[in-house]
């Protein structure tokens, strides 16, 4: 399936060398045997946690919506200002502007050998949007029960300074309250409150679940069931590496 998605993407670049006056207007700064991933799943399924580390193995780049979107609203650009309130109410920030966050990330010049979208897409129009520009080779699925969601949501917590993640039952920072990697204080998303929480879950039941059957039949699937809520990040991201080897996608 991949080979043939790969050779077809070959024949497109191909064509637009030929016809430069009629390729798409959207740049596509990567190369062929590049990799693009999505990972996909509820929130606090660990999909940052999972991506930063993929990220890092596969020299890949990390592209998190929600990092950027939480970045503007940190540095309260006109932007942050504009979608705070989406974000705080657990809520999905309008997709014309997720689009033009995305679009722009994406391209820009690739010091990496592909990426992985994290938090996105969420709607079937951004998905939309990002087949236009990049043809995906795999979506790594993180199937999650609901309780483990809450568990997970309701006990963790951000570092200030660097954004790393911990949770104060099962992914416990050294010193209570401060960040291992910078020193930084640990804090509490306003949307991983409780009555956050709820509205998060029923979001992504209604907008962003429906992305399976938008997917399935043209992109392969990688499925990890996370069934309980202390399994080390380290068995999850080596059981992704090993399917997505056996499946011969990464490079
Ligand atoms: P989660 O842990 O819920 O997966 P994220 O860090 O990915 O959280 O996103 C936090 C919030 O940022 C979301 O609840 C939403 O308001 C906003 N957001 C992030 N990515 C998107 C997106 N692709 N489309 C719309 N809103 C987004």
């Amino acid at each position: 399936m991949d080979k043939i998605l790969r050779e077809g993407r070959e024949r497109e670049r191909l064509i637009q060398d030929f016809h430069p006056l009629e390729s798409k207007v959207v740049v596509n700064p990567l190369q062929d045997g590049d990799m693009r991933f999505i990972i996909f799943g509820p929130p606090g399924a660990g999909k940052g946690t999972y991506a930063s580390m993929l990220a890092s193995k596969l020299k890949i780049a990390q592209i998190s919506t929600g990092d950027i979107i939480r970045d503007e609203i940190k540095q309260n650009t006109d932007l942050g200002k504009k979608i705070i309130d989406f974000v705080n109410k657990g809520e999905l920030v309008p997709d014309e502007i997720v689009i033009e966050i995305l679009k722009e990330e994406i391209n820009k010049p690739p010091s990496k050998k592909g990426f992985i979208l994290d938090g996105y897409p969420r709607t079937i129009e951004q998905a939309k949007a990002v087949d236009k520009i990049e043809e995906i080779d795999a979506i790594i699925r993180l199937v999650v029960p609901e309780w483990v969601i809450i568990e997970r949501l309701s006990s963790r917590r951000i570092c200030k300074n660097c954004g790393a993640v911990y949770n104060i039952r099962y992914l416990k920072p050294k010193k209570e309250g401060v960040c291992d990697v910078c020193g930084g204080e640990l804090y509490q998303r306003e949307d991983d409150k409780p009555e956050v929480i709820k509205e998060r879950l029923k979001v992504y039941q209604v907008q962003t679940q429906p992305l399976i059957s938008y997917y399935s039949g043209k992109v392969p699937f990688v499925n990890i069931e996370c069934e309980s809520v202390d399994i080390p990040p380290e068995t999850i991201v080596k059981d992704i590496l090993q399917q997505l080897h056996k499946m011969d996608l990464t490079k």
